[in-house]
């Protein structure tokens, strides 16, 4: 199978979906990353807290560190990536180009304006594809629980250490998280979704529309 991850920023796919696109690429399916915009910020003082360039230094190790060399990383600002027809026509081009099988992309219920903007562009440019999944909107910037239900569980048991070495390769996010309560966070997040369905550890995904087989298809084993 072939599968697109698209997210907002660098680090939102490790954060929501890192456990599983590792799993899908060791399970000999291939994964392409498309990230919406190269993720510097400036703090509410405008002072530059994450440059463009040290972002997408981290945020490229963590991807290859779950397995992902396929990376596109698009230019729109950090903060607004609205719902408007040149994000779609973005995410339209680097889709049809692709053709996947499989697209995970935001919630669009995720309480981060970016992260809402490039879900519903994900929508529409995904319009004639079958298979469309929501990963779970990520703490702090996407929490929102009005609407997302956890329809799909990927056991991540034997990929969520890959994970969190993913998420340490985002040093410069340390001062804005901490380091360790962001990263405990993710794991106790994964250790409750694996509670759910009786495994050590899991993700959680919301389904908008998924086309199933009855072939080997259907799993990423
Ligand atoms: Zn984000």
């Amino acid at each position: 199978m072939k599968i697109m991850a698209i997210g907002a920023h660098l680090d939102d796919i490790e954060i929501a979906c890192g456990g599983t696109l590792a799993k899908a690429l060791e399970s000999g399916h291939e994964v392409y990353a498309l990230i919406m915009s190269k993720s510097g910020y400036t703090n509410k003082d405008g002072g530059i807290q994450r440059t463009s360039e040290l972002a997408v230094k981290e945020g490229v190790q963590a991807l290859n560190t779950l397995g992902i060399s396929h990376i596109d990383i698009l230019d729109f600002p950090t903060k607004d990536i609205p719902f408007i027809s040149d994000v779609v026509n973005a995410i339209d081009v680097c889709m049809s180009e692709y053709q996947p099988d499989i697209i995970f992309t935001h919630h669009p219920f995720d309480t981060h304006q970016a992260h809402e903007g490039v879900s519903k562009a994900t929508i529409a440019a995904a319009r004639r594809k079958n298979t469309v999944i929501f990963y779970e909107p990520i703490t702090p910037s996407g929490r929102s629980y009005v609407a997302f239900k956890p329809h799909l569980y990927v056991d991540i048991e034997t990929t969520l250490e890959k994970k969190i070495l993913s998420l340490k390769c985002h040093k410069s996010e340390y001062n804005k998280f901490g380091a360790e309560d962001w990263i405990e966070g993710v794991r106790c997040r994964c250790g409750f979704r694996g509670y759910e369905i009786g495994k050590k550890f899991a993700e959680a995904f919301e389904i908008l529309r998924m086309e199933m087989g009855f072939d080997a298809k259907c799993n990423l084993n």
